[in-house]
C-alpha cells in the first residue's frame, strides 16, 4: 500500500505531549466512527506515516524513529487511548518491523526493511490457527523445503490488519520446530478472507489467511531453522509490551470521561461527583492507571538496558494492565449508567469492549497467570539470584 512517500523522520518530535497532540488531532475524535465501520481509513494511517510512527521501534540507521522502549511505550499508550483498533494494528505492524531488523537476514533487510519503517507497507503477524490458540508450540502450517525455496501451507485465524497487510510474518512447523517467514501477501497461493463483527477493537481489519503451497525464499526466513521459539518470543514480548501500554491508554481514557461526566450529569440535586460512592471508584482508576503505567515504564526501562528480566516485567505489566483495564472500563460504563450501555456520544462502551479483548490477546490472562506463577516458584526467596518478581536479574 503507498502511503505518504517523502517522510521526514527528522522533523518528527518524539514525546509524549507530541504524541498525545497526534491522537487528540487525528484520532480520538474519529474513533467511534472506525469502530462502528470497522475499518481504518487510509488517512489516518498515512497519518502515522507522516509522523514516523510505523517505524518508532527501528533505528535511525534502518530508515526508522529510533524510539527508545519507554518512550515507544508512551506511544502506543497515547495512541491506546484514542483507538484500540490502531494500536493493535501499529503492535503488530511494529512486531514484524522489529523481528525483521533482528532476525532477517541482508537480502530480507534489502527487500523490506525501509518499507516497513516508512509504513510504505504494513506488516501482520501470523500465529494463531483455527484450532492452535494459547499452545503456540502446537501450531499444525508447515514449511517444507523445495531447493532455494520453501513451500508454505496453513490457515491462521484472527489475523490482525489482515485485511490491509502487505506482508505477513508467518509462523510455520519446519520439521519439528516452528519457524519463521516473511510472506508477501500477494504471493501466489494466498488468500485472505475479512473477519468481522468482532466484540471489540472491530476496526483493526482482521482476517483468516490461507495458504496454500505459497512459495518462499529461503533468504525470507527468519532466524535459523529450529530457532522459531525464540524469534517467537521476542516479537511476542514487544507485542505484549504494546498491548500492555495500549491497556494504560484505555484506563486513561475511562478515566477522563468518567471526571467529565460525572462532574456534568446531576442526579439527587447535585453533580455525581459529590457522592461518595463515585469518587471511590474514580480513585480506584486513577490508582490503577497510575500502578500500570509504572509496570509498563519499568518493563521498557528493563529492555533499554538489554536486562533479561524484561522478559517477567512484560508478562506481569500486561496481565495487571489488561485486567485493570478491564475493570476499569466496567466501572466507567458503570458511571454513566445507561449513557455508557450505548453507542451515542460517549465512547466508554467501545473501551468495555476493547478491553476484553486485551485479556484474551498477546498471552490470555489464565496464560499470564501461570507463566508469573511458575516464574516465582522458580525464583524462591533466598534462592541463588533472588529479589522481587520484576526486578530480578536472570
Ligand atoms: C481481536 C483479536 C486480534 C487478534 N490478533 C491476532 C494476530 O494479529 N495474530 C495472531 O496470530 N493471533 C491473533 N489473535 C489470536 C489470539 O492471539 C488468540 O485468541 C489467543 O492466543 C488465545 O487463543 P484462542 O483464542 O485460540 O483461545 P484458547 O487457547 O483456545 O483458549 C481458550 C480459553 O482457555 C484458556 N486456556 C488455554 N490454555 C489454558 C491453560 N493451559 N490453562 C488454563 N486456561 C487455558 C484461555 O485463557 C482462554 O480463556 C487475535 C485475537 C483477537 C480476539
Amino acid at each position: 500500500m503507498a502511503l505518504a512517500p517523502e517522510v521526514d523522520l527528522g522533523a518528527a518530535r518524539h514525546d509524549r505531549a507530541a504524541f498525545r497532540s497526534f491522537v487528540d488531532s487525528y484520532v480520538a475524535g474519529r474513533a467511534d466512527d472506525y469502530d462502528r465501520e470497522q475499518r481504518l481509513p487510509h488517512d489516518i494511517l498515512a497519518a502515522l506515516a507522516e509522523h514516523g510512527y510505523w517505524g518508532a521501534a527501528l533505528p535511525t540507521s534502518a530508515g526508522g524513529a529510533g524510539m527508545d522502549m519507554v518512550t515507544l511505550g508512551a506511544l502506543h499508550e497515547e495512541i491506546g487511548r484514542g483507538c484500540s483498533s490502531l494500536r493493535s494494528l501499529l503492535t503488530v505492524h511494529t512486531m514484524v518491523a522489529a523481528t525483521l531488523h533482528r532476525w532477517g537476514g541482508e537480502r530480507a533487510k534489502r527487500c523490506w526493511l525501509a518499507e516497513l519503517a516508512t509504513g510504505r507497507r504494513l506488516g501482520a503477524f501470523c500465529l494463531t490457527e483455527p484450532e492452535v490458540g494459547s499452545d503456540a508450540r502446537a501450531i499444525t502450517s508447515t514449511a517444507r523445503r523445495d531447493g532455494a525455496d520453501y513451500l508454505v501451507d496453513g490457515t491462521k485465524k484472527w489475523i490482525t490488519g489482515g485485511q490491509l497487510a502487505d506482508l505477513f510474518l508467518v509462523f510455520a512447523r519446519c520439521g519439528e520446530e516452528p519457524a519463521a517467514f516473511l510472506v508477501e501477501a500477494d504471493a501466489p497461493g494466498v488468500r485472505v478472507e475479512p473477519v468481522s463483527d468482532l466484540l471489540g477493537t472491530r476496526a483493526s481489519m482482521l482476517a483468516q489467511v490461507h495458504l496454500t503451497d505459497v512459495r518462499v525464499p529461503a533468504w525470507a526466513r527468519l532466524g535459523r531453522e529450529g530457532a522459531g521459539m525464540l524469534v517467537l518470543t521476542h516479537a511476542l514480548d514487544l507485542g505484549r509490551y504494546s498491548v500492555a501500554a495500549g491497556c494504560v491508554g484505555i484506563m486513561q481514557a475511562c478515566l477522563d470521561a468518567s471526571v467529565d461526566y460525572t462532574g456534568q450529569r446531576r442526579q439527587g440535586g447535585q453533580p455525581l461527583r459529590e457522592r461518595q460512592l463515585v469518587r471511590r471508584l474514580i480513585s480506584d482508576m486513577v490508582t490503577r492507571l497510575h500502578a500500570a503505567r509504572l509496570l509498563c515504564v519499568r518493563a521498557g526501562e528493563l529492555k533499554d538496558a538489554g536486562d533479561p528480566a524484561t522478559l517477567m516485567a512484560t508478562w506481569v505489566a500486561k496481565y495487571f494492565a489488561s485486567t485493570s483495564a478491564m475493570r476499569t472500563a466496567s466501572d466507567a460504563v458503570q458511571l454513566h449508567g445507561a449513557n455508557g450501555c450505548t453507542e451515542g456520544t460517549h465512547s466508554v462502551s467501545r473501551y468495555f469492549r476493547d478491553a476484553k479483548v486485551m485479556e484474551i490477546i498477546e498471552g490470555s490472562s489464565q496464560i499470564q497467570q501461570l507463566v508469573i506463577a511458575d516464574d516465582a516458584y522458580q525464583h524462591q526467596p533466598g534462592a541463588p539470584g533472588w529479589s522481587v518478581v520484576v526486578g530480578r536479574r536472570a
